[in-house]
């Protein structure tokens, strides 16, 4: 049996008979006869389970998609722009080290543009013609940042652009000292 996933945690299961019947995985239904008409806990239902224990499929809320810094296929959160892996993922709320000045930041967004379509209307330029930034790829996500003084003060504070890989994000970079 194929399992393909459709998202929202339903999978389309295709059986050698040539049959193919969809999954609701969250719901737990099936749309075969067996699910049906006897309530039974199909043959159906049990692959999806068996195949997203396997890694072979996504689970519901996630999907199959490439990396954008590092392009690792992997299971992401279904619909995130951009797509990025575990290893690296940055969430809002997280801290990271500017690598060229030292500050401590807090990240409030990934955006899926590149440092060279990303533009600080301020001075009508983009992140990858910043002097500062000269040294990282200009097709580097932009992921904006606040400085982490001005956000423990909660006076809005303001937001800046910053290339990827100029934010270090190991664990070191968090630490405050
Ligand atoms: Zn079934
Ligand atoms: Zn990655």
């Amino acid at each position: 049996m194929a399992v393909v996933p459709l998202g929202g945690g339903v999978y389309r299961v295709e059986t050698h008979e040539d049959h193919s019947y969809s999954v609701d995985l969250p719901g737990q239904r099936c749309t075969c006869p067996d699910h049906q008409y006897r309530g039974v806990q199909c043959k159906h239902l049990r692959r999806v389970a068996i195949e997203i224990t396997q890694e072979r499929v996504p689970p519901p809320g996630k999907e199959v998609a490439d990396c954008a810094v590092c392009a690792t296929e992997s299971f992401v959160p279904e619909l995130s722009d951009p797509p990025l892996c575990d290893d690296c993922r940055l969430e809002p709320g997280d801290i990271v080290r500017d690598r060229e000045a030292g500050d401590r930041l807090v990240v409030t967004r990934v955006t899926p543009e590149r440092a060279d379509e990303y533009v600080v209307e301020a001075v009508g330029q983009t992140i990858a013609d910043f002097e500062t930034n000269e040294g990282y790829p200009t097709d580097d996500l932009v992921v904006e940042v606040v400085y982490l003084g001005a956000a423990a003060r909660r006076d809005d504070p303001k937001e800046y652009a910053f290339p990827y890989f100029r934010l270090d994000h190991s664990e070191d970079a968090a630490l405050i000292d």
